[in-house]
């Protein structure tokens, strides 16, 4: 028996115009699921249309429009315009709070960190951070740069370390917040938790 072929048309939604395909199965009965394919969300859903089916439609592909914005607020550029914004970032948060200090050699994203936040190599002068970081607010990223900053000032933890992190005036408030998300981070993921202390660590302690 030849599947009927998909209906291919246009839905508005909440995140606004998208393009959907619905394919119906007799094999469905009540569910509706949703996916991407290409430029278009593939619907699944019941031979048989139900009263609310435009609805529950509306709500599928929604899901998976907003799941995609999330993976994209979470993703940062990992490319060369990502790592010049974070050099453009570094001098700004240089010349506000470590005045005449060099700049890093390089600052930039990198997926391989998940048990850092933060890194410096004091000997090459050079920044890592957890890509982890990227769609966490502003001033909880600058301070994890500022931190490492630091670090090309001071290496150890020490208390010139933590005076100098203090010029950023929102150090403690940062150190909590990304407290509390390795915190959440524990309970979901048990097997890559990121490291409790420090919580971003220089590369060559
Ligand atoms: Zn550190």
């Amino acid at each position: 028996m030849a599947a009927a072929p998909d209906e291919l048309r246009e839905i508005t939604t909440a995140l606004g115009a998208q393009r959907i395909a619905v394919r119906r199965s007799t094999r469905r009965t009540r569910t509706i699921s949703a996916r991407r394919e290409g430029d278009r969300v593939l619907v699944l859903a019941p031979a048989r249309r139900s009263a609310e089916e435009e609805g529950l439609i509306r709500r599928v592909v929604e899901r998976v429009l907003v799941r995609e914005r999330n993976a994209r607020d979470r993703s940062p550029d990992l490319g060369p315009a990502g790592a010049s914004a974070l050099a453009v970032r570094a001098e700004r948060l240089i010349g506000e709070h470590f005045p005449g200090l060099e700049p890093p050699a390089s600052i930039e994203w990198v997926t391989n960190q998940s048990t850092r936040w933060g890194s410096a190599s004091i000997r090459a002068r050079t920044i890592r951070l957890s890509h982890v970081l990227a769609g966490m607010p502003e001033w909880v990223v600058d301070s994890v740069i500022v931190h490492e900053l630091a670090h090309l000032i001071e290496p150890s933890h020490s208390p010139r370390f933590w005076a100098l992190c203090r010029r950023y005036p929102r150090t403690d408030e940062a150190r909590a917040y990304l407290a509390g998300v390795e915190h959440g981070m524990r309970l979901r993921e048990p097997d890559s938790q990121p490291s409790s202390e420090p919580r971003s660590s220089s590369g060559e302690s």
